[in-house]
């Protein structure tokens, strides 16, 4: 039977939608079809709809177990209000409510509950619901099983016991956190596709942000950065610039003060007062421009930010895409930029080693506390407690440290009223260091894993590929073929010959790929280059690069073409150089992808670069970013040919492959046309903005809008 009427029948008939949004439809039929699902949608991307639509449809109901008790009640609300069946148990409710609901679900009365994670800690909970018949299992913000996940919460682990005692029924696991480990500790912790089902379809979708400009500016210090923060402000207006430290906000903050740039400071170190002052001021748009570390975010739903700007680099893509994820919420073209310096990354490490302590750290702490503490309960702060712990290197550490020797009930910590810091005492029988339940392995590997998320960090900061590829690959969602054409690299290679390569090139490709992958890491270019067009040369054969299979495998290309071929691979983000005297080459992880022919990429292939002049080339790029800055007149025009051209503008611009809006016309480009609302194409030339090409391009269809709209 197909569904594919009834869904948008549904749809619109309950949720008053015309159309799914990205990725929803095809949610909706795998789960439709009886499928399990994991579901990976950003915040917005509309994932209850997911499982509100199919429990439409489904015989039986759907049980949705969400960690948001506060928004429970409204939830079922709205549905109510839509005519859909839903009610919900939580520890709100009295126990004779609680049986009343589970008596009308036994009867049938609903078609959704909702459930708070912690009900599944009682067993009886999980017998009074077991009759009911559940016909799906969805699991909301399900990033909370994985103690990967930024959010775990204990009682998600006991679902997959529910889920066995309510007769395996069909799951769906909806989160916005993107990371493949967290996505595989879903799938692994509610045993998802196991026994009779098929393996669960995993769905990542919407992640793309087509009005954002992703940028990378390498800084040489801080007087650089705030030059280019001015910039920005000037040009942009209203964002935020995130720092990586309370003292970098004040330093930016001071600065920008100085130079007369109106801004907010805004972090964890400010009073709770003067935090929501600030927070108030900025929302209410009595302020444009915000100075925070990565505290202010929780509840900013400012849509018409133009910017974000990072400071300091952030510590993982995924904190950096969140952040950098708060412009542009209004669609509109939107700026996103890092700026980077090596120097750093020393902080976001600083940041790492503070929370991840060695074995070593916390073997030196507790040797130090039990000296310390050996004739009763200390008042010391951490950083007296450091001092003291000749290991530690950062006091942030010993904080972590300290914690998790509470944790482990070696010490308690107490605070007096009206004391000056912490208390710390020993717990009697104080326990010898063998005895601690602290797992070595999982702090060891937790370590191992914040370092090689900023690892990646780095290597988008480096990229020299498409950015938004970059990104949605590393989120698991596959990007859409051919360039974005709104990052910095990719507008750099704008009309510049980067293309997706044909299938004889795309041999060439691989043939370069695997070479480098057979040096494995070890030669230079020249090297390589040398070993594939199949050179003689006393280096190569002293190497032994003649004995690679892949030796001579482009000979006939010749040593400009393959050299021009690295270079690409390189820019395109394939190839990575390594740093030092003797730079060496060696396959990314995209590069792998492209050489196994998993994905493409696009690039500048050798012939066209010498046809392209690369003068032009840069010029160019300085007039798009340019007229992407350009901002509104402020002078009156014509609102609905405004709307409508806006409207035009976005359907043009998907119709082709995203292309920026503001490449079509600028936001002036249109005011300025809905002001003076041209009729001959002629009088299109007189607009700024638009020039021969444009008016050949959009001209056209430019006066058919202002036809049917313009009184
Ligand atoms: P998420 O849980 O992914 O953060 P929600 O499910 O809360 O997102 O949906 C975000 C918003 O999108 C809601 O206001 C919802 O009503 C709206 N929405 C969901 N599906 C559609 C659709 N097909 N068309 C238009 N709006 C939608």
């Amino acid at each position: 039977m197909s569904h594919g009427t009834d869904i948008h029948q549904l749809l619109n008939r309950h949720f008053g939608f015309r159309e799914f949004l990205e990725g929803q439809e095809a949610v909706v039929q795998a789960i439709v079809r009886g499928e399990d699902t994991v579901v990976i949608m950003p915040t917005g991307g509309g994932k209850s709809l997911c499982y509100q639509l199919p429990a439409m449809v489904l015989e039986g109901i759907t049980l949705v177990v969400s960690p948001l008790i506060a928004l429970m009640k409204d939830q079922v609300d709205s549905l109510v209000e839509k005519k859909i069946p839903a009610t919900f148990i939580n520890s709100t409710l009295t126990s004779a409510e609680m049986t009343d609901r589970i008596a009308r679900l036994a009867q049938g009365e609903f078609r959704i509950l909702y459930v708070a994670p912690e009900r599944f800690k009682s067993e009886r909970f999980v017998r009074i619901i077991e009759p009911l018949s559940i016909a799906l299992f969805a699991v909301d913000e399900a990033h909370c099983i994985s103690q990967w996940g930024h959010d775990f919460r204990p009682d998600y682990l006991r679902l997959k016991w529910a889920i066995k005692n309510l007769g395996q029924p069909q799951v769906a696991a909806l989160t916005a956190t993107a990371t493949p480990e967290v996505r595989e500790d879903i799938i692994v912790q509610l045993e998802l596709g196991k026994g009779r089902r098929r393996p669960p379809q995993v769905f990542v979708t919407g992640f793309a942000r087509h009005n954002l400009t992703l940028g990378v500016t390498m800084v040489q210090g801080q007087e650089h950065k705030l030059d280019r923060i001015g910039e920005f402000v000037r040009q942009l207006r209203t964002g935020i610039v995130y720092c990586a430290t309370r003292k970098n906000v004040e330093r930016v903050y001071g600065n920008l003060q100085k130079r007369r740039i109106s801004c907010m400071a805004y972090h964890a170190g400010l009073k709770e007062e003067q935090r929501s002052k600030a927070q108030e001021k900025f929302m209410e748009g009595q302020c444009a421009v915000a100075v925070a570390t990565n505290a202010f975010g929780m509840g900013i739903d400012r849509a018409d930010l133009r910017f974000v700007l990072h400071y300091d680099i952030p510590g993982s893509i995924e904190a950096y895409y969140q952040e950098a994820g708060r412009a542009g919420r209004d669609g509109e073209p939107s700026r996103c930029e890092v700026l980077f310096n090596y120097a750093d990354v020393r902080t976001q490490e600083f940041f790492i080693e503070g929370a991840n302590p060695t074995r070593a750290v916390i073997s030196g702490l507790y040797e130090s506390l039990l000296r310390l503490c050996r004739n009763g309960p200390v008042e010391m702060s951490i950083a007296e407690i450091a001092e003291e712990t000749p290991v530690a290197e950062n006091d942030m550490v010993v904080g972590t440290a300290l914690s998790l020797l509470a944790r482990a009930g070696f010490i308690q910590r107490d605070y007096r009223q009206g004391s000056r810091t912490y208390t710390t005492r020993l717990v009697e029988p104080v326990k010898s260091f063998s005895d601690l339940p602290i797992d070595y392995e999982r702090l060891e590997a937790k370590r191992e894993r914040d370092f090689g998320k900023l690892r990646r960090m780095i290597d988008y900061a480096d990229h020299r590929g498409c950015r938004h590829h970059f990104i949605l690959r590393y989120f698991g969602e596959t990007p859409a073929e051919g360039n974005c054409a709104i990052c910095d690299n990719c507008l750099a290679h704008r009309g510049s010959g980067v293309r997706l390569p044909n299938e004889e090139e795309t041999v060439i490709i691989q043939k370069a790929l695997s070479c480098v992958a057979r040096a494995n890491g070890r030669f230079g270019r020249g090297r390589i280059a040398q070993a594939l067009v199949g050179s003689r040369s006393k280096e190569v054969v002293d190497a032994g690069l003649d004995q690679l299979s892949t030796y001579g495998l482009l000979a006939d290309l010749g040593p400009d073409y393959v050299w021009g071929l690295l270079e690409a691979l390189i820019r395109a983000g394939c190839l990575d150089v390594s740093a030092g005297s003797y730079p060496t080459l060696s396959l990314t992880e995209l590069g792998g992808q492209v050489m196994r022919r998993k994905t493409s990429v696009a690039l500048l292939m050798p012939e066209q670069a010498a046809q392209k002049s690369t003068s032009r080339r840069t010029k160019a790029g300085k007039k798009e970013r340019r007229q992407e800055m350009a901002e509104p007149s402020g002078e009156a025009y014509d609102e609905s040919v405004f709307e409508a051209l806006k409207e035009w503008r976005r359907t043009k611009s998907s119709a082709m492959n995203n292309l920026p809006a503001y490449l079509i016309y600028s936001d002036r480009t249109l005011e300025e046309i809905a002001r003076r609302l041209p009729r001959h194409p002629e009088d299109l030339l007189e607009i700024r903005g638009i020039g021969p090409a444009k008016a050949r391009q959009f001209g056209a269809e430019t006066l058919a809008v202002i036809r049917r709209f313009a009184g």
